[in-house]
């Protein structure tokens, strides 16, 4: 199908990008890869008057590895770049492991992390990555500067609390402890499909094997990713083996209201759910620094 007609705006810096959202309002839309948001146009489910592109805006474009922030990914950086890149590789190999799973090799050369964000998908895996990391995502309009933690950011089904004019600047992603054992794990219907449930698991153990630290996020179950908290809480203080991982998982959708669909019912998506978890933290575990004896 062809696209609706729009204006094109091509902004070469993140303050042009807010000055031109500020002057149009909600009828402007931020451009980045266009790998979702020009389907949805040309399905007729979104027809906005101006595309703010923001692929060339010059200070737009890095990723950075600063102190406590973690690796930090401005709004131009394509999921494969942050993907690939040898530095996030080696410092933080969860964030490339999560990002080879969106999609395609051709989606992530032009999709974004932040785009990715910012649309919301309940099956995308990086907003599950900044929940299980405890991230946050930066935030910019004409007006103000400002930070909203993952948590807080995620309000429903492509639906987030970005404000109108506002855009996503960047993302904030936390490293890991340097004994912390890390997994993704998801069932999809084909290679590069969204998750029909999909998990990221992070487990830390003291030398004596006791679980110091559990993260546990799912995506693809409801209408935005989830921690599963119920998990975390039954692994805390245990000494880990895959029998206690398996008896955690078993309580892995004890406080999600599981949403089913045409592609998986909520019936299925819990029990395979729960098995997927299971392997998740088995995965983690094995991760850790105590089981691989770093
Ligand atoms: C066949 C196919 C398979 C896919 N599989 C997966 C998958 O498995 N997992 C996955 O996570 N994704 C998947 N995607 C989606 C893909 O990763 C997109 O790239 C991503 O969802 C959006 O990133 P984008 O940069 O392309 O954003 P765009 O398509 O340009 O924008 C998407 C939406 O976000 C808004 N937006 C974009 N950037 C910003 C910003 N910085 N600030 C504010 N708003 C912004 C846009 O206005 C639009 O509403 C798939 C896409 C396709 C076509």
């Amino acid at each position: 199908m062809k696209l609706p007609a729009f204006a094109y705006h091509r902004a070469e810096s993140l303050g042009e990008a807010v000055e031109v959202l500020a002057t149009h309002g909600g009828d402007a839309r931020v451009l980045a890869g266009g790998q979702s948001l020009l389907p949805i146009m040309a399905l007729r489910m979104s027809n906005p008057g101006l595309l703010v592109d923001i692929t060339a805006a010059k200070d737009l474009q890095g990723h950075v590895f600063r102190g406590r922030d973690g690796l930090v990914a401005s709004a131009a950086v394509t999921t494969r770049r942050l993907e690939t890149d040898p530095e996030t590789r080696r410092r933080h190999p969860l964030v490339s492991a999560c990002l080879s799973r969106v999609g395609h090799a051709e989606i992530r050369n032009r999709g974004t992390v932040c785009g990715a964000v910012a649309h919301a998908d309940p099956a995308a895996e990086a907003p599950a990555l900044l929940l299980a990391l405890d991230g946050a995502v930066r935030v910019a309009s004409a007006a103000r500067r400002r930070k909203i933690a993952a948590e807080d950011f995620f309000l429903g089904p492509y639906l987030t609390a970005l404000d109108e004019g506002e855009l996503v600047a960047g993302v904030e992603i936390p490293l890991l402890s340097g004994t912390a054992g890390w997994s993704i794990r998801e069932i999809a219907r084909r290679s590069g499909d969204f998750a029909l449930v999909g998990v990221i698991s992070i487990v830390d153990a003291d030398t004596a094997n006791r679980c110091t630290d559990a993260r546990i996020a799912v995506f693809g179950v409801a209408g935005t990713p989830k921690r599963a908290v119920a998990v975390e809480k039954a692994l805390l203080g245990q000494v880990l083996d895959d029998e206690v991982c398996t008896e955690a998982a078993q309580h892995a959708f004890d406080d999600i209201d599981i949403v089913g669909d045409l592609h998986g019912s909520a019936t299925y998506r819990r029990r395979v759910g729960i098995r997927v978890v299971a392997r998740s933290l088995a995965e983690a575990h094995a991760r850790t620094a105590v089981r691989s004896g770093e």
